[in-house]
């Protein structure tokens, strides 16, 4: 038996609403909040139990910065505001100069970035309160599984749970599901990495780091059980690490697989009283799998270039001092399907762009814009591409967005390069010690 046809059948239509988001990870969430706060009707569709994604579920515990490492603030809105939620009720280690957020700080030491690491569970409730104080229905344990199409407009998604397969249909989509499922099913073109790396995180209780973390400052103090990417080649610098394409299942498996097989042979290597894994990541840890090619796509060539219908500016986590560069609201849909938007880790841009794109804060960003542009594309005629940019603009100005570039971005202090000249990631250049033994660029 080679094919099934699969039975037809009716459908109940669960909702309809202005916005529905697929994906409850930094992006979703994002986009959700930002819909809601402009008004639209919201519904979120999650196929795990929490909200966070990567950032909670795949373990990605580091919250990378906002600043271009050289003193200026240049991101803000939901970026910053999820950074804060996910330090609320749990440790966090940013430094004090970034505490009250200023948009330029000329005395940060060097490698006091804007950035940093949060408790897991600590940041999934309060993800779960901000949600539910915004009035957003929240579907967990529901996975999107098809669009319905009438032409090239998204009417519905199906969905599965345990009540069986139903719909919801909306006026604007939002696909934040970290790997296009909507906008490819729907045909918006995307492209796929089939090199997706394996690097798998983890989290141990390392008892003589605890008890000098908690000696400093009990449990509230930063990072009292150790994180710590696995990789293959860790003992064996002449393997090659395996690479993969996470939009394949049988290949998605075999990392899934091979993730948790190098967990297994890392505590076989290390029986030892003094430590112990704490977690393991209940999703799987990849990073680029398959992002769209929008109307536009994110210029990372031509740093600090003047974008006019800018979102947000944006820039490399791992560089320091970094240049900045502004992303298109273009940049997030394609013109094959009117009523969509990607948000998260599969926008548009490639190479490094994708790279760029797909940190904590990125997402967070691409979110917002996603959001607002869906609920002002609700009122209108749904079409993404008729968003009035400017007003668009205006409402991410006024909620702490940061457009474009300032002449302080573009001005490096001589201190900051004299300082970054020198350094190294694992020198702290983030503020993050990066276990050297599992732990390099390629890692985050
Ligand atoms: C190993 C690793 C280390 C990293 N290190 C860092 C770091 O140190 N700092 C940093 O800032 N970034 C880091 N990143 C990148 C960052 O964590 C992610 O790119 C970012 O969190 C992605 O957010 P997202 O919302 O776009 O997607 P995701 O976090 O992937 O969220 C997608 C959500 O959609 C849900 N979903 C998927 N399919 C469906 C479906 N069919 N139906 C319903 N729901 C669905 C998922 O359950 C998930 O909750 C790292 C990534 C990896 C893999």
């Amino acid at each position: 038996m080679n094919t099934i046809t699969e039975q037809a059948r009716e459908i109940p239509v669960k909702k309809e609403t202005d916005v529905v988001v697929i994906g409850g990870g930094i992006s979703g969430i994002a986009a959700a909040v930002a819909a809601r706060r402009c008004g639209a009707e919201v519904t979120l569709i999650e196929r795990s139990v929490c909200l966070g994604g990567l950032a909670t579920n795949g373990l990605v515990c580091v919250y990378f910065p906002l600043d271009d490492g050289a003193g200026n603030r240049i991101m803000g809105g939901l970026a910053q505001e999820l950074l804060h939620t996910t330090i609320k009720y749990g440790f966090n280690d940013l430094p004090d100069c970034w505490k009250d957020g200023p948009l330029r700080v000329e005395d940060q030491p060097p490698g006091a970035r804007y950035r940093t690491t949060f408790n897991i569970p600590a940041a999934v409730l309060a993800f779960d309160e901000l949600v539910q104080n915004e009035g957003i229905d929240v579907m967990f344990d529901t996975a999107f599984c098809a669009p319905v199409m009438e032409g090239n407009t998204i009417k519905a998604v199906l969905v599965e749970n345990k009540s069986g397969r139903t719909a919801f249909a909306a006026k604007v989509f939002i696909d934040a599901s970290g790997d296009s499922d909507l906008l490819y099913r729907s045909g918006v073109p995307t492209e796929t990495d089939p090199e997706c790396i394996c690097s798998s995180w983890t989290h141990e209780i390392d008892a003589s780091a605890f008890a000098e973390s908690f000696a400093k400052g009990g449990l509230k103090a930063a990072a009292p059980l150790r994180w710590f990417g696995l990789r293959p080649d860790v003992d064996n610098t002449n393997s090659v690490i395996p690479k993969f394409d996470a939009t394949d299942a049988d290949q998605r498996n075999a990392y899934i697989r091979l993730s948790r097989k190098l967990m297994l042979d890392y505590l076989k290597q290390n029986q030892r009283d003094d430590y112990c894994f704490m977690t393991y990541p209940t999703q799987i840890q990849t990073r680029m799998t398959r992002r769209i090619v929008g109307k536009k796509e994110l210029n990372c060539v031509d740093a600090y270039a003047y974008e006019e219908t800018s979102i947000g500016c944006v820039a490399h986590c791992m560089d320091v001092p970094a240049e900045v560069y502004e992303f298109p609201y273009e940049g997030l849909y394609s013109t094959a399907v009117t009523n969509v938007l990607a948000a998260g880790r599969m926008v548009s841009a490639g190479g490094r762009g994708w790279e760029i794109m797909r940190s904590i804060p990125q997402c967070a960003l691409t979110g917002e814009a996603a959001g607002t542009a869906a609920a002002l594309a609700a009122k209108g005629d749904g079409n993404v591409d008729h968003v009035d940019i400017r007003e668009l603009q205006r409402i991410l100005l006024a909620n702490g967005n940061i457009l474009h570039c300032t002449d302080a971005m573009k001005e490096k202090e001589t201190h900051w390069n004299d300082y970054h000249k020198n350094a190294k990631a694992s020198d702290g250049v983030m503020g993050i010690k990066f276990d050297s033994l599992s732990y390099d660029e390629g890692g985050h």
